[in-house]
């Protein structure tokens, strides 16, 4: 399965990315209750070795996490030398709020980190595609058991808002 194919990024180790990972999930968890039903997500954005920006879901029509994370980024930062860790796929489809998998291409982020897919059938992978035929390079399944412990009973098959 293409989205599962494992890139190396440069620089950082397997462990370095989970723990990245893991505070995007630590950030998710800010997101209950308000998110719902939109599936509590969080997102933090690296330069180097340093956690410059993170957001989790807002309220529904607020910013998804990877747009409060954008919105909250310094905008001086060069966007080519930062990764966003992101605990669930970016979104592909309009809603009440734009597209995340357009805003991280609109943004110029070169590398993401993604923990789990997302089963909605107007994501599941169509996020990830967006974002690879930008040429950005993006690796799935991140500290994925770890993620989905969290995140698998506020997951569904079922299109939400
Ligand atoms: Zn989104």
């Amino acid at each position: 399965m293409r989205e599962r194919e494992t890139v190396a990024p440069e620089g950082m180790s397997e462990s370095e990315q989970r723990q990245f990972m893991d505070v995007a999930l630590a950030e998710s968890r800010h997101a209950l209750p308000d998110c719902s039903p939109n599936p509590p997500v969080g997102c933090v954005i690296v330069q180097g070795r340093d956690v410059v920006s993170r957001g989790y879901t807002g309220a529904p029509g607020r910013p998804h996490a990877e747009a409060a994370a954008l919105l909250a980024l310094d905008p001086n930062m060069d966007p080519a030398g930062l990764s966003l860790f992101v605990t669930l796929e970016p979104c592909a489809f309009v809603g009440r709020t734009p597209s995340c998998a357009q805003a991280i291409v609109g943004a110029g982020i070169r590398r993401v980190f993604v923990g789990t897919l997302d089963p909605d059938p107007r994501n599941d992978g169509a996020g990830i595609a967006i974002m690879r035929a930008a040429g950005i390079e993006v690796r799935v399944g991140v500290a994925e058991p770890e993620v989905l412990a969290f995140l698998a009973a506020h997951l569904s098959t079922t299109p939400r808002s």
